[in-house]
């Protein structure tokens, strides 16, 4: 995972645009993207798809046609969506067109996707460092007729039940917010197609926002087969697991994270449903209603270097990409085996003993304690995530109980 963000750290993404395709071909080398393009202009909602915005080059030469700034050298240097120009400024007119972050050795990440404006991100101390006289800025950019890009696979399962997994692919060099996303969902993929599954997998690769309002427009037939989702971000840094869940709060695929994360023992939060944050926005409006929750590590803007050059390769690292790849996993497991089951033999406790389901005379391992309480909650009203949760048992303890059950027959699907 760390390597392929090695890879596409450097092309330069926008909302649209030449790095969104080329993001997306070598994420289909992972897993094989079906790739959409939507013209300009289409309406989607109460949105219309902009113009395509590509980079040619940009930079600002002093006096001396030294080039002091270079897309060429970060893409955030360039205001996201900038519209072209070429003028000569002196530093002071210069300033006005400068962003820069608060801490001085970070180039800020900014864009203008829906007002027409252009600018340049500087650290503050390459802004400090320019000396008094005139500029050359070259804003090369084209802002055209073109599409909007977003790749998708369906990974199939025995049902066509559908278990939508999406991240967003606009942010230029940025890696927790953004590229730790589009690697833990690539490799999932990967993971995912060498596996037997009830559900049907859909991994989505948009552009925020509007690349999952595209996706919903398009899509009615699938929407209605979403029965869980998950909106995959800022999974590679340091920080414990966070898990906002859907707007309705309840739903399996809220109840599965939040028993994986209590069964993992480590520090993690839960938040309630809040309408501002990443895409779970869209999959929850009203309208479509579905059962989506945001699973992260550090929420985007709580983490140092938010949302500039601060986000880069000091910030992640393989090991948290790869503890946040177990719980994903860990919540998929537990949503594949997650059945309700009834009781096959209600009238009193039956006889573990006689079917060697108990291990050790006396009793009291954690084994049995799995047992007799997937036999005693097991009416047909709770399913095993329902089990563990009122237990406090493990879900792969509880799920290891009912598969036992099941063997001898005192379990029945409800
Ligand atoms: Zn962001």
């Amino acid at each position: 995972m760390i390597e392929l963000m090695r890879e596409l750290y450097p092309i330069p993404r926008s909302l649209t645009g030449d790095g969104v395709r080329q993001t997306l071909a070598r994420i289909s080398q992972e897993v094989p993207l079906e790739i959409t393009e939507v013209p300009t202009g289409t309406q989607v909602f109460d949105w219309t798809v902009p113009r395509e915005w590509n980079v040619d080059e940009a930079w600002i030469a002093d006096a001396d046609g030294n080039r002091v700034v270079d897309f060429a050298k970060s893409s955030l240097h360039l205001l996201g969506y900038s519209v072209p120009v070429r003028e000569r400024l002196s530093l002071g007119e210069l300033r006005e067109r400068v962003f820069t972050h608060e801490n001085p050795d970070w180039i800020p990440y900014r864009t203008s996707y829906y007002t027409e404006n252009w600018g340049f991100c500087l650290s503050q101390r390459q802004l400090d460092s320019l000396a008094d006289g005139d500029y050359e800025v070259c804003v090369g950019t084209r802002l055209e007729e073109g599409h909007l890009t977003y790749g998708e696979a369906l990974i199939p399962g025995e049902t066509q039940d559908e278990f939508l997994l999406s991240t967003y692919v606009c942010h230029p060099a940025l890696c927790n917010d953004n590229l730790s996303g589009v690697v833990l969902l690539a490799e999932l993929g990967r993971r995912l197609a060498e596996r037997k599954l009830r559900y049907s997998y859909r991994l989505l690769f948009s552009p925020g926002t509007i690349g999952p309002l595209c996706w919903l427009s398009r899509n009615p037939d699938a929407v209605g087969r979403i029965r869980h989702g998950l909106v995959a971000s800022c999974v590679g840094d340091p920080g414990g697991m966070t898990y906002k869940r859907s707007r309705g709060g309840e739903a399996e695929i809220d109840r599965a994270v939040e028993v994986v994360l209590r069964d993992s023992g480590r520090e993690h939060a839960i938040l309630d449903w809040f309408p501002y944050g990443g895409d779970e926005r869209q999959f929850n409006s009203p309208g479509f209603d579905l059962p989506v929750g945001a699973l992260s590590r550090s929420p985007a803007d709580t983490f140092p270097g938010y949302h500039s050059s601060g986000d880069d390769f000091d910030l992640v690292a393989a090991e948290w990409l790869e503890d946040s790849l177990e719980t994903y996993l860990a919540v998929i497991d537990a949503v594949e085996r997650n059945r309700t089951y009834v009781n096959a033999s209600p009238y009193g406790e039956p006889q573990l003993g006689k079917r060697g389901l108990y291990r050790s005379v006396g009793g009291g391992s954690p084994q049995e304690a799995a047992l007799l309480w997937t036999l005693s909650l097991a009416d047909g009203t709770l399913d095993l995530i329902g089990i563990a949760e009122r237990s406090a048992l493990p879900f792969a303890a509880i799920r290891e109980a009912a598969d036992r059950l099941l063997e001898h027959d005192l379990l029945a699907p409800a």
